[in-house]
């Protein structure tokens, strides 16, 4: 990790004050009272969750990459994937979260990573402001460019409580993107056997 690099949001003592002050602003404007047992270590409490929840900031996933160059093989003609990795966003249009599940899969050029590496380069992109389109984008652009992949997929079936905050009727829907970079976007017998591979 590079030294400019933060390793905590509350690293900048001055900026943190302000941010726990500007909470107890918002529930001041909410009309509650940010004095009351119950709310009092809320502000604290929220922006050191954050340190979880927006964890990918302060992350390269550069750095989760080229750590395995040394691992490199010549692998064959085949698609590596990873389903059902369960992941955790929040919506940068209303600060609320979705949350669902991504296939993330490639065909090697010359270069493999760990299987869980997958995970982790969604998870850095993931936990930040997002929305849904442009996570799927990063992952299979990061693994296109990093690795130099033949091919490169991220789909995304997400809930989003933006959504289902705001009308009974959209409670359950579903929201699925699918980026596709390479031979699963130019060959359409490459795309099939991806889908079978995921379904
Ligand atoms: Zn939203």
């Amino acid at each position: 990790m590079s030294g400019k690099k933060k390793n905590s949001f509350s690293e900048d003592k001055k900026k943190y004050q302000e941010v726990v002050a500007a909470i107890t602003n918002i529930f001041e404007y909410l009309g509650e009272n940010p004095t009351r047992e119950g709310l009092k270590e809320s502000p604290a409490r929220i922006v050191k969750s954050w340190e979880r929840l927006f964890g990918g900031y302060l992350q390269d996933p550069k750095d989760v990459l080229t750590t395995f160059k040394e691992d490199n093989v010549v692998p064959f003609n085949q698609i590596i994937l990873l389903k059902d990795i369960e992941f955790y966003s929040t919506c940068e249009h209303h600060f609320q979260p979705f949350i669902g599940k991504a296939h993330v899969a490639y065909i090697p050029e010359n270069k493999v990573i760990g299987i869980s590496k997958l995970a982790r380069i969604l998870e850095i992109y993931a936990r930040r402001l997002q929305i849904q389109e442009r996570i799927g984008n990063q992952v299979t652009e990061t693994i296109m460019t990093v690795l130099g992949a033949k091919a490169a997929a991220c789909i995304i079936e997400a809930k989003h409580l933006c959504m289902a905050s705001r009308g009974v009727e959209k409670q359950n829907s579903i929201m699925v993107t699918s980026s596709l970079k390479g031979t699963f976007l130019e060959n359409p017998k490459s795309r099939q056997e991806l889908m079978s591979l995921i379904k």
